[in-house]
């Protein structure tokens, strides 16, 4: 399962947004976007900040795309293979690919807040923390359906990480298609998120123009 592994607060310079992809530290004042570090990567990163440059369409398309294959940490072939489920669905591909990515697994175990980002639920379903429908499951991309129960691992609740995570979940701060028990650290798929449920800023028409061309 390929992912990348390089350094991630580049991703978010070369976006010019915070992607919120290390937990805690995004909203510290360690984030080099509260230390006016938020400047491209690269040689001429500094001074491409003070320079306006005028982005093609492509560039705007491009740029949109990337953004969110960094958000949900999706390499380009993957992303690629989502883009063409999202075709072959009815409704609109855009709306149809983000709730793809929304729904899947790494990215619940981060919406019902087991996790402070995204790469952390990954690795919290890679190392085998999460049990759906009683099946251990460690394959983050397992895209969840309604009905399915979403539990941690027995043996894992009784991990001190789990144990501190259980005391501060938040079952109101949970998006409505899903269902938080805190307190059993279970949750419920009430149903598949709609594009209203999603509140990350994206343009998904953007999407759709880059893979259209
Ligand atoms: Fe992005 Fe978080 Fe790094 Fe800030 S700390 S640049 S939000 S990954």
């Amino acid at each position: 399962m390929a992912r990348y592994t390089g350094p991630v607060c580049k991703l978010c310079r070369r976006e010019g947004e915070k992607l919120f992809l290390k937990g805690e530290r995004c909203s510290s004042p360690k984030c080099p976007f509260e230390r006016e570090h938020d400047y491209p990567p690269g040689e001429h990163g500094r001074t491409a900040r003070f320079r306006r440059r005028r982005q093609s369409d492509y560039s705007r398309q491009l740029r949109e795309k990337q953004k969110v294959r960094r958000i949900y940490g999706v390499l380009e072939r993957q992303f690629r293979r989502y883009f063409r489920e999202a075709e072959r669905r009815s409704g609109l591909t855009g709306e149809n690919l983000l709730i793809l990515l929304e729904s899947r697994l790494d990215n619940v175990i981060y919406l019902l807040g087991f996790a402070d980002s995204r790469p952390q639920a990954r690795q919290l379903v890679m190392h085998g923390h999460i049990v759906v429908n009683g099946r251990r499951t460690n394959i983050p991309s397992y895209v969840v359906r309604p009905q399915d129960v979403i539990t941690v691992q027995d043996g894992s609740r009784k991990n001190v990480y789990f144990k501190e995570r259980a005391e501060r979940l938040d079952e109101g701060s949970v998006p409505g298609w899903l269902s938080l028990d805190a307190k059993k650290m279970a949750a419920l798929v009430l149903n598949l998120p709609t594009r209203d449920d999603i509140t990350t800023k994206l343009d998904e028409r953007l999407i759709v123009e880059y893979y259209s061309r």
